[in-house]
């Protein structure tokens, strides 16, 4: 099932995506279920929105990939190297990705995000998909100036717009399959990787986040980018796309 969350005649609301409507949906299916109302909606008549807003936080993995981390001239960690995204970070499908000041170079990073849908303390790989409500697209855009300049990530990271999440929440989407992730920048493809070659799995990396923290319902993880990372200058049209999960498609603009 997927499920959209929209703007239509001045009211959020979540759909489940059916060919190309949305059939509206009573509440957040989170926590309200999928009670219908009866409605159903053209997506062309909607504005898609970021399917969930983090309830506390964004967590994310640094050099998932192997490819990756060697593009960039890093090592692979030895253990999931974690960090956060404010809420406020987070936008939605369509939206600009706003270039903040001051920072010379924002990159793009195509990853797959989860969505955690109970209350996630101690949990175990074992079931730790259990804790798990659904996937999304995310690119976790990055201003590798500042990562450098700053040592810590928080600025980096963390800007506003630095978190584009969508188009939608699929609950079917097998995370121990195939799917690939394909970036595309302007057209052109710039990554090109299966979800496959992550280091740490996303079972993984639950047990190893909620041994430190809380994860709530509402809570998103991000499991890392591969290799084909670069620039984006205002004007830009980022493309994320991950096998099963649709396009996430954003463009780059400059601060005004
Ligand atoms: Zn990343």
């Amino acid at each position: 099932m997927r499920i959209a969350r929209f703007s239509h005649q001045d009211a959020i609301r979540f759909g489940i995506v059916d060919e190309g409507e949305l059939v509206v949906l009573n509440g957040d299916p989170m926590f309200a279920g999928f009670e219908t109302t009866g409605e159903r909606v053209p997506i062309g008549d909607v504005a898609l929105l970021a399917p969930v807003i983090p309830r506390s936080k964004v967590v994310c993995v640094g050099r998932n990939y192997r490819d990756h981390a060697a593009e960039l001239g890093n090592d692979v960690p030895t253990s999931p190297m974690l960090f956060f995204k404010p809420n406020t970070a987070v936008v939605g499908p369509g939206d600009a990705i706003v270039l903040p000041r001051h920072s010379d170079f924002i990159s793009f990073e195509g990853e797959l995000a989860a969505v955690i849908g109970r209350i996630a303390k101690n949990v175990s790989a074992d079931n730790a998909l259990d804790y798990v409500f659904g996937y999304t697209i995310a690119n976790d855009v990055t201003a590798r100036d500042w990562q450098k300049s700053d040592g810590q990530w928080a600025r980096a990271k963390g800007f506003d717009t630095s978190c584009p999440l969508g188009p939608a929440i699929e609950t079917e989407f097998d995370v121990a399959g195939d799917a690939v992730i394909t970036t595309r920048l302007n057209g052109e493809v710039r990554q090109q990787g299966p979800i496959s070659d992550m280091i740490f799995s996303l079972a993984e990396i639950i047990e190893f986040a909620s041994a430190a923290f809380t994860l709530l319902p509402g809570d998103v993880i991000l499991t890392g980018t591969p290799a084909g990372v670069g620039q984006i200058v205002a004007g830009d049209v980022v493309e994320v796309d991950i096998t099963g999960l649709g396009i996430l498609r954003n463009t780059a603009r400059a601060a005004g």
